[in-house]
C-alpha cells in the first residue's frame, strides 16, 4: 500500500508555480492578481480565504482580500462583481462561498465573468469542462486529477466508482475521469443507489464523496484498488487539544491494508485543493 500524500504533492505544484511566476516577472510581467470576496464572518470561510491569501504570497500572486458585511445587500455584492469583472488588473476572483442567506448565491455565480471565475463553479466553466473543452476546473476534482497524475495511476480501462453526485465534487470527477486521456469507465453512487456495497467492489479505482465519516468499510473495497477519500467530517475527541479530530468517508485503518494507494485525511485531497485555485489564476492570467 502506497499513501498518497497531498502536501507533498501540493508543495511540488506550488514550487512549479512559484517559478513560473518569477519568470513572468523577470521578463517584465505583471505578477497574476488573484481577489477573494468574503461576505460576513463565518468563521470556517475566514480560515479559508486566509489559506488562500497566504499561499497567493507564497507563490508571488498579488492577492487582496475584499471583506463585506454581512448586511451586505445581493445588489451590492452583484455591484462588486461588475466592478472586478471590468478591473484589467484582476485576473481571478472567487466569491467565498456560502454567503448569507438572503442573497442567491446562484445568481452571483452566473453574474461572475467566466474568463475571472477561477473557482470554475460558472455554467459555462462547467460546460465546458464537461465537454472537454479549455476550462476552469473546480478545485476539489482538478486536485484529484493532480493526485493521479503525480503519481503516475493507471487510469485508462479502470473501473471507476465515485460515491457522491454533487456538483462540487462528484458529478465533476466522474465527468473528467470518463474524457478521453483520463478513459475511466465510471459509474456514479448516490444516497439512492441499490446495492451500493457491491458496486463500490467493482471499482479499481473508488471516490468517495459523500461526506459520511468511515462508510467505506474493508469489505465495499477491492483487493489492491486504488482509493480516494474526499470527505472531510468534524468528530469530537477525546485525545487532541482542540477536541475534534477530521474522518474522511473511508474507515482508513481497515480500508488501507487491501489498497495499491489511498489517501489519508487529513493530507489527502484537501491540501490540493488551495494549490488548484493557484493553477487557474496563472491560467487567467495567461489566457484560458
Ligand atoms: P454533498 O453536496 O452533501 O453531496 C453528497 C453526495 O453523497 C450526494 O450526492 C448524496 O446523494 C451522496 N450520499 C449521501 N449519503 C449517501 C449514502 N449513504 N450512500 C450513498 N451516497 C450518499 O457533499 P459534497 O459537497 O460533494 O462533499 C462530500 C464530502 O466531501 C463532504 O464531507 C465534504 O466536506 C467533503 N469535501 C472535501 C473537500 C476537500 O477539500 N477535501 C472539498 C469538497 C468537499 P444524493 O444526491 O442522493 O443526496
Amino acid at each position: 500500500m502506497k499513501l498518497i500524500d497531498g502536501k507533498e504533492v501540493a508543495a511540488a505544484l506550488r514550487k512549479g508555480i512559484a517559478a513560473e511566476v518569477g519568470t513572468m516577472v523577470a521578463a517584465g510581467g505583471r505578477p497574476p492578481c488573484l481577489v477573494a470576496v468574503l461576505v460576513g464572518d463565518d468563521g470556517a470561510s475566514q480560515t479559508y480565504v486566509g489559506n488562500k491569501e497566504k499561499m497567493s504570497a507564497e507563490v508571488g500572486f498579488r492577492s487582496q482580500v475584499l471583506r463585506l458585511p454581512d448586511s451586505t445587500t445581493q445588489e451590492e455584492l452583484l455591484a462588486e462583481v461588475a466592478r472586478l469583472n471590468a478591473d484589467t488588473e484582476v485576473d481571478g476572483y472567487i466569491v467565498q462561498m456560502p454567503l448569507p442567506r438572503h442573497i442567491d448565491e446562484q445568481r452571483i455565480i452566473e453574474a461572475i465573468d467566466p474568463r475571472k471565475d477561477v473557482d470554475g463553479f460558472h455554467p459555462e466553466n462547467v460546460g465546458r469542462m464537461a465537454m472537454g473543452l479549455p476550462a476552469f476546473v473546480s478545485a476539489t476534482p482538478d486536485g484529484i486529477l493532480s493526485l493521479l497524475r503525480y503519481y503516475n495511476i493507471p487510469t485508462a480501462g479502470k473501473h471507476c466508482v465515485v460515491i457522491g453526485r454533487s456538483n462540487t465534487v462528484g458529478r465533476p470527477i466522474a465527468n473528467l475521469l470518463s474524457q478521453k486521456g483520463w478513459d475511466c469507465t465510471v459509474t456514479i453512487c448516490h444516497s439512492r443507489t441499490a446495492n451500493l456495497p457491491q458496486v463500490v467492489a467493482q471499482g479499481d479505482i473508488v471516490i468517495a464523496a459523500l461526506g459520511r465519516a468511515e462508510f467505506v468499510t474493508a469489505d465495499m473495497v477491492k483487493e489492491g484498488a486504488v482509493v480516494i477519500d474526499v470527505g472531510i467530517t468534524r468528530v469530537a475527541s477525546e485525545t487532541t487539544k482542540s477536541g475534534w479530530r477530521l474522518l474522511g468517508d473511508v474507515k482508513f485503518d481497515e480500508v488501507a491494508p487491501r489498497c495499491s494507494y489511498i489517501t489519508p485525511v487529513p493530507g489527502g485531497v484537501g491540501p490540493m485543493t488551495v494549490v488548484s485555485l493557484m493553477k487557474n489564476t496563472l491560467k487567467a492570467r495567461r489566457g484560458l
